[in-house]
């Protein structure tokens, strides 16, 4: 069997780039040896985000998983009938690049002009003793069927995905302990969000603790203890029923070569050019895999169309130079561009303002948590080069801001637009206006 494309995982990158593919009239096999959404949709964004909108004391832990699966079987349902309307050939099992055109899976050989891989990343485990203690989690075990309801619970890192746990348990009336090792939690967010999240944690009860060394794990099942050294060398013992390990994730390319395929890797990760290009001709990759990208499913649904687009010798049509990031904490927060600091450490001279919720009808009216909209910008030209939001919806009313600094927007031209009222994405023309003025 011959394809023009042949994509191995099948999650956003890799379903995105078969049905830019097939549309673009390639012919096109999909290899999954799991479920199509990969982790996003089935233990990821999708899962998560579902939980954190049903997580209250009073909620039932079981309905709340059994709605998240309501939600997720919907979504793969949706992928699987446009991957067959397109008419992508999607092939179960543990697929094998034996050459650069050449994939095995099930026994079968598939041949193809182009490959693109789209394995995503597993959870990383940091190296402690007691790390695979029973009661010692990844976000895929807590994730995955019906959950597993905790009445405390240590978070080892304070990164995306340990806040978002934490926030979820916290509203379930979990004690949660977040321990995370660099000096504030969400280290590449704006220092102000990383303040601002950190005061809305410790007013639900969760305790953060930065720059907080993990010497090791102990216990038995329903009593873990963490053993760390906190920020003035003093040991600390935080006690949990569970611990939840989130430190990061690792590209996942186990298994995925034989050795007449050695495409060059960074510490398991393919090495890629901007393109998507591995150091083997007609091999490609996309989304988590690929080393030294930011793990985050729309820079690989944008990396796909992007990868199709050079496979068919065409130019680009997504820019990769902005990508917002988010972290559904609550309030939500979000990021885009560039921070006072990083703009600093680059030269360049900015001028920043803030809208603050406070001052904001909607965000009073639904007594919204503290919070902020902070915009940067050039202090020559008045042009928008980063945003950072603490507030509600702050994960929608980024991508306003993602399209002003694409299309280069100043502070004036986000004035002359009419904000509806009352809304909070009022905040964005008040901080504005603070620029101009
Ligand atoms: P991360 O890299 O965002 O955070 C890991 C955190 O763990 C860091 O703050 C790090 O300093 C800390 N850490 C590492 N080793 C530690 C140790 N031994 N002790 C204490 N702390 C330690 O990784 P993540 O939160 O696991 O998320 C993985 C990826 O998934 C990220 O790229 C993230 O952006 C993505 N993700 C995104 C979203 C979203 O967009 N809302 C949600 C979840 C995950």
């Amino acid at each position: 069997m011959t394809y023009d494309v042949a994509i191995v995982g099948g999650g956003p990158g890799g379903y995105t780039a078969a049905e830019e593919a097939a549309s673009r009239g390639l012919s096109v096999v999909l290899f999954e040896r799991d479920l199509v959404g990969g982790t996003c949709l089935n233990r990821g964004c999708i899962p998560t985000k579902a939980l954190l909108h049903d997580a209250t004391p009073r909620a039932s832990f079981t309905e709340m998983h059994a709605r998240k699966q309501a939600v997720v079987d919907q979504l793969r349902d949706g992928i699987e009938k446009l991957l067959k309307q397109r008419k992508v050939t999607v092939v179960r099992g543990q697929a094998c690049i034996t050459s650069p055109s050449i994939v095995e899976c099930g026994g079968q050989a598939y041949e193809a002009r182009d490959i693109i891989i789209a394995t995503g990343s597993v959870p990383t485990s940091i190296p402690v003793p007691g790390i695979d203690l029973p009661d010692t989690y990844t976000s895929n075990d807590l994730l995955e069927g019906e959950g597993v309801m905790l009445s405390s619970l240590v978070v080892i890192g304070g990164g995306v995905i340990g806040v978002e746990f934490a926030t979820m348990y916290a509203q379930l009336g979990t004690r949660v302990t977040i321990l995370e090792a660099t000096e504030r939690i969400l280290p590449p967010l704006d220092r102000e969000i990383a303040q601002r999240v950190t005061m809305h944690l410790k007013k639900r009860g969760v305790k953060v603790e930065a720059s907080a060394r993990v010497m090791g794990i102990e216990g038995e099942p329903g009593a873990m203890q963490v053993h760390y050294t906190d920020r003035r060398g003093n040991q600390g013992v935080a006690e949990a029923e569970g611990v939840l390990v989130a430190c990061g994730r690792r590209a996942n390319t186990e298994g995925l070569f034989s050795p007449a395929v050695q495409p060059e890797l960074s510490r398991g990760a393919l090495v890629c050019d901007e393109a998507g290009r591995t150091s083997e001709e007609h091999l490609w990759a996309i989304g988590d895999v690929v080393a030294g990208t930011i793990q985050l499913a729309h820079v690989a649904e944008a990396q796909a169309r992007n990868v199709v687009a050079y496979i068919c010798g065409d130019e680009p049509p997504v820019e990769m130079g902005i990508i917002p990031s988010c972290a559904y904490t609550s309030p939500e927060v979000a990021s885009v561009g560039l921070t006072a600091d990083e703009a600093k450490a680059r030269g360049i001279a900015v001028r920043t303002s803030k809208a603050l919720t406070g001052a904001n009808g909607k965000c009073l009216v639904e007594e919204s948590e503290s919070g902020f909209v902070k915009l940067v910008a050039d202090a020559e030209t008045g042009a928008i080069l980063g945003a950072q939001l603490v507030c509600p919806r702050a994960t929608d009313l980024v991508a306003e801001l993602a399209l002003a600094i694409s299309l280069g927007c100043t502070a004036t031209q986000i004035t002359r637009v009419i904000h509806p009222h009352p809304t909070v994405s009022e905040l964005v023309s008040s901080a504005a206006r603070a620029l101009v003025c």
